[in-house]
């Protein structure tokens, strides 16, 4: 199977050994411009959706396919809330430092046990 791209094959399913029930795909050769400097080819079934950013096999960082545009984040880049943050949302520091302490009361009166499985 030197040059050609396997296509409608489950991982497992056939044995790599046998090309028995492997049906190959035309494919093409897309170019990348890794941000090093590295050019790498990667082979695609024609039919495939060819993505814009692709790992550099040399040095792993993004590379964007040639003539490609960079394609923008789907989504705009958004601080992600930790539950943390949404506590802080309906809490304040100090109604959270006697929550605490009344944790801390419990737990050490021997009143507050571990939950156990
Ligand atoms: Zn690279």
């Amino acid at each position: 199977m030197a040059d050609r791209a396997l296509r409608g094959m489950k991982i497992g399913a056939y044995s790599m050994e046998s090309e028995e029930g492997v049906e190959f795909a035309e494919r093409v050769r897309i170019t990348f411009d890794c941000v090093d400097g590295h050019v790498f080819t990667v082979p695609f079934a024609v039919e495939a959706e060819i993505p814009a950013l692709w790992d550099c096999p040399e040095c792993g960082k993004e590379s964007l396919r040639r003539n490609a545009e960079r394609p923008e984040p789907t989504k705009p880049a958004r601080k992600v809330r930790t539950h943390w943050d949404m506590l802080l949302e309906r809490r304040s520091i100090e109604e959270l430092e006697v929550l605490l302490d009344e944790r801390l009361e419990l737990l050490r009166s021997g009143q507050l046990r571990r939950r156990s499985a």
